[in-house]
This record gives C-alpha cells, structure tokens and sequence, in this order.
C-alpha cells in the first residue's frame, strides 16, 4: 500500500518511536496519546481492518497487546490498561490499516476514549519509550 502511513511507519521508512518489533509487528507511541505510553500494535503487512486480517495474526495481535499491557502497568504503573481496536470510520477508524490501541489508565485520569489527544515533546515520547521498553 503505497500510500499507507502505517505501512510506511511499519517497515521502518518512516521514524517513529518503537517500544517493540518482531517479524509480523512493530508497536510504536502514538502520537497524539490519550495518556503518556498510548500504544499502537502495527502490523508490518498492510490490511485495513479486522475483516482483513488473517486470524492467526489476530490471535498474536492480541497475545501482543497482552505483553504491552503488562509492560505499561509495571513501567508506568498504570492501573488499569484500555485495549481498542476500530474498524471503520462509524466505528472512529481514522488510519486504514490494521491497529491495536493499548493504552494506560490511571483513576481520575479524566481520559474520554473519543476526544482529541494531547501533544508531547520529543524528549518526553523518548523517556516514555525507554521506559517501555526496559520492561519488554
Ligand atoms: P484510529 O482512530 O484509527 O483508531 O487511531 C489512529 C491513531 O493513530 C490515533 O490515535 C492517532 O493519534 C494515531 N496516529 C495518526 N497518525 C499517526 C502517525 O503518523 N504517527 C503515530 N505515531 N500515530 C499516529
Ligand atoms: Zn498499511
């Protein structure tokens, strides 16, 4: 998918900052986070959603979304861990291409699941990854 810009952020021709790649995934920040640590898992083959996808890599999105959960509690001690995934713009799908959100949750966070995301430094996205990622 030549204009896809999760593909291009998947095979690594886009920066961005990765906690985790093996042979089927990359798992990056997102950039707009809910809160600090909001995690999206990528396939590195294109599909645009869940109807797209091969189960198999459904079934180790999810065991991967377990592995970055676990990782957010005991990096960022997050209390409880949203895991999301949209398929199509009804459902709030803005990115045509396969996504997981994983994202941390604390008690009175006040994080409304459909609002805009804040913005953060490059320096706080690289702190919050190192941190992620010592716990993978
Ligand atoms: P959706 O609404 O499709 O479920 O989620 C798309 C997510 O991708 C949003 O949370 C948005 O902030 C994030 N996003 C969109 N473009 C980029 C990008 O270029 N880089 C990163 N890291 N995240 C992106
Ligand atoms: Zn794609």
């Amino acid at each position: 998918m030549d204009n896809c810009i999760f593909c291009k952020i998947a095979m690594g021709e886009i920066p961005s900052n990765t906690v985790y790649e093996d042979n089927d995934f990359r798992v990056i920040l997102d950039i707009a986070p809910a809160n600090p640590g909001h995690c999206l898992i990528l396939p590195k083959n294109h599909a645009a959603d869940i109807f797209e996808m091969d189960e198999e890599l459904v079934a180790k999105a999810h065991c991967l979304a377990k592995k970055i959960a676990t990782a957010l509690k005991s990096a960022l001690k997050a209390e409880g861990v949203n895991i999301l995934q949209n398929n199509g713009a009804a459902a709030g799908q803005s990115v045509s291409h396969y996504h997981i959100h994983v994202i941390p949750r604390n008690t009175g966070d006040n994080v409304t699941l459909n609002k805009e995301g804040n913005s953060m430094s490059s320096e706080e996205f690289g702190a919050i990854a190192d941190k992620i990622k010592a716990a993978l």
